[in-house]
């Protein structure tokens, strides 16, 4: 059985630079799956702008029809923070004999050592980074020492092991973020593009950015 493809975020909105991220992964890396886990509470962050309801919601529009894209809803579902070693921790009770890779962008792959039992993490899978517009890959610090002791550029290895590894992989640079995405739409700008219609139509009909939008669409 392949991988299976772990990507966490806050999707406050989700974006294309999301969902092409996940989608070049699962085709590049091979991986049987990718399962977007919404966050509840984020540890490391403010709290998210759209409610938890909401944000699903748009993950599954997103993410409907796609072949291997899988919405998992577990940390909207748990009490507290959304630590990913305690989502890993289930995936690996669920699944002990796959390998598990858990897919990260630069930015947040830049701040792993300060994430919740981190080291952990890759006790229970590989770390794939995906290389992000404007950030580089750590080469000194705890971070460098890793990449340089688990580091692979063996995509064979993400499939042998079951945990363990960092993998480094360029996806297409699509400059989008989420917080732009939010400012674009409480300052009435349109989102279109940005994201698939159906995330944008949720994000109009919900006014869960502020009013945002095509101001003729919206009242017809
Ligand atoms: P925000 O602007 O609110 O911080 P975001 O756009 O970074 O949001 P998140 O939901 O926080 O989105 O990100 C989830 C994961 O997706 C993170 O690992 C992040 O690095 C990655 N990611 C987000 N945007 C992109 C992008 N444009 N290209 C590649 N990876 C991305």
């Amino acid at each position: 059985m392949n991988p299976i493809g772990v990507f966490g975020g806050t999707f406050d909105p989700i974006h294309y630079g999301h969902l092409r991220t996940a989608f070049e992964l699962m085709q590049s890396l091979r991986l049987s799956e990718v399962r977007f886990m919404p966050c509840g509470t984020p540890p490391h962050r403010g709290q998210p702008v759209a409610d938890a309801k909401t944000r699903l919601a748009m993950v599954r529009a997103a993410t409907e029809g796609q072949p291997g894209f899988i919405v998992d809803d577990r940390e909207m579902r748990r009490e507290g923070p959304s630590y990913s070693v305690d989502t890993l921790f289930d995936l690996r009770a669920e699944y002990p004999h796959r390998s598990l890779c858990l897919i990260v962008g630069m930015d947040a792959f830049l701040s792993l050592p300060k994430w919740y039992q981190w080291r952990e993490i890759l006790q229970l899978a590989h770390v794939i980074v995906a290389h992000r517009p404007g950030w580089r890959a750590p080469d000194h610090g705890p971070l460098g020492e890793l990449i340089v002791d688990r580091g692979t550029t063996r995509i064979d290895d993400l499939h042998e092991a079951r945990a363990g590894g960092i993998f480094i992989h360029a996806v297409t640079q699509l400059e989008i973020s989420s917080t732009a995405v939010r400012s674009l739409v409480a300052a009435q700008g349109d989102p279109r593009f940005l994201m698939p219609d159906a995330v944008r139509d949720i994000i109009l009909e919900t006014g869960c950015y502020g009013r945002g939008g095509n101001e003729e669409e919206k009242n017809t």
